[in-house]
């Protein structure tokens, strides 16, 4: 018995043996699953649904319109409601398309006389100079299927204006004055003539002497692949000073107008806009999307750039795009403060490129694209090239990372090793794969029984349609096959 005893008592002094794999196993397992409590999700969601309404407010705020009674109170201002009367005799005249007598003759006598006023109540530290340019030509077209536009005696009105001691360099502003079969073509693009024809009339009053001279192209003949923006850049003497442009477009009607194309290189140019302009709205993902093909339509801006060979910027409204080259593209859907926003940009950036240095030696600020965007419309955010590679390669290293992590921690979580788990991943990226292929099959299912049924667009006045014709199924066919995925292939692990 005592021996016994004395033996249980040792067996019980004896070291523990070394913890079983089963007891380190669960100690890491509790160490790596920590579960997020399910805050963070509705966290989540709240801060989506806070940027979303911000966005929408932001898309809404225009400023206050200033009326030609404000003048005295505003000097150097640019005035909206005298845009708005310019703009209202213009889409008097109805549709303006090149060639005919509305567009030719009664739009081209309209801005004439606005500029022959403008030129008689002007400072005397201005010189102004207009020109009525008729020009005839021919040039190729990387556009839809490739095209040789032909064209003759194509209308320009042409304005510069520059100080007593001439300068060798100049600013383009340019807009059309023209319009489709059947549009007032208010947004499109008679809306910029008058914004240009107020800044012209600003920059004349001033007693601020320009740097270097500024010339405002109205040209005659935009909407059938704009002959009259390569008459002038090929053609006209005022076209060799040009070191930079600004193009006033429209796609829409109202609202602000984006700027969603820049350069090509020049960063100087996006640097002006966002040090200058007081209300920044700029994307380079428009850019992208804009420089793909994939919106069937083009702007002056291709011109200046390609037959002119300069960098610029192009901007356009782009709210209620259904008016669009449309009848509805009426005086009615421009508010007054749309177009002192655009104003107010446009005269802000002229002053800053017309008095900047950049534009007396622009081959020596050549170098380099920037990725650009403005946040929430308060300032723009924008960097160059190299360190947009840089970021993309962080994203890269920092997924491939987190894979590794992930591998490393399913063996505790999820009890599998290595190749399962690679073999798991690669199922699941097959898997987004097939749903982003499905519910894009999806979408052109709905679209095409919109176009059976002659609703092609139907949704495009109404953009919360949009969201249950297309976001619904899109999610619903993307967790439909992830669910299908996990149900086929869980047993398995
Ligand atoms: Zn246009």
């Amino acid at each position: 018995m005592q021996e016994q005893f004395l033996r249980n008592r040792f067996m019980e002094h004896l070291p523990t043996t070394a913890p079983s794999r089963t007891l380190q196993h669960d100690e890491k397992k509790a160490k790596y699953y920590k579960p997020l409590p399910c805050i963070h999700f509705f966290a989540l969601l709240f801060l989506i649904f806070v940027v979303f309404t911000l966005v929408i407010i932001i898309e809404k705020q225009l400023p206050p319109g200033l009326k030609i009674a404000d003048e005295a109170k505003h000097p150097d201002s640019f005035i909206a409601e005298r845009a708005y009367r310019i703009l209202s005799n213009l889409t008097k005249i109805g549709p303006r398309t090149a060639g005919s007598f509305e567009n030719e003759v009664v739009a081209v006598n309209i801005l004439k006389q606005e500029i022959e006023g403008i030129i008689r109540e002007a400072d005397d530290h201005h010189v102004i100079e207009i020109d009525i340019q008729k020009a005839s030509g021919a040039f190729n077209l990387e556009f839809l299927d490739g095209m040789t536009n032909v064209y003759q005696d194509m209308q320009n009105v042409i304005v510069k204006i520059g100080s007593r001691i001439a300068s060798p360099h100049s600013l383009l502003i340019n807009c059309h004055f023209d319009s489709v079969i059947d549009s007032p073509g208010a947004s499109d693009d008679g809306a910029s003539c008058a914004v240009m024809l107020e800044i012209l009339r600003v920059l004349s009053k001033s007693t601020k002497i320009l740097r270097h001279n500024v010339i405002f192209l109205f040209n005659g003949g935009e909407e059938n692949f704009m002959p009259a923006s390569h008459g002038f850049i090929t053609q006209h003497i005022w076209a060799k000073e040009v070191r930079v442009f600004i193009n006033l477009e429209a796609c829409g009607a109202g609202g602000r107008e984006v700027l969603f194309q820049a350069g090509p290189n020049h960063p100087w140019i996006l640097e002006t806009y966002s040090e200058e302009v007081p209300y920044p709205y700029a994307s380079s993902l428009a850019q992208e999307i804009f420089q793909s093909g994939v919106i069937p339509g083009d702007t002056d801006y291709r011109i200046f750039r390609d037959f002119g060979n300069l960098s610029g910027l192009d901007f356009a409204w782009s709210s209620n795009g259904y008016v669009y080259h449309t009848k509805f593209d009426t005086i009615e859907q421009i508010p007054l403060g749309s177009l002192q926003r655009t104003g107010d940009n446009i005269l802000a950036l002229a002053r800053g490129m017309a008095q900047g240095y950049h534009i007396s030696d622009v081959d020596r600020y050549k170098q380099g694209n920037l990725v650009f965007f403005d946040f929430l419309g308060a300032f723009v955010v924008r960097w160059t090239m190299p360190i947009a590679d840089i970021i993309n390669m962080v994203s890269v290293i920092f997924s491939i990372y987190t894979i590794y992590e992930n591998v490393k921690k399913a063996q505790y979580t999820d009890d599998i090793k290595e190749k399962q788990y690679l073999r798991k991943l690669m199922g699941c990226t097959l898997t987004a794969l097939v749903s982003w292929i499905l519910s894009v099959l999806a979408t052109l299912i709905i679209a095409g029984l919109l176009t059976a049924f002659g609703r092609t667009m139907s949704w495009y006045a109404r953009p919360l349609w949009a969201f249950f014709l297309y976001v619904i199924p899109t999610l619903l066919v993307c967790m439909a096959t992830v669910l299908l995925h996990a149900k086929l292939f869980n047993s398995v692990s």
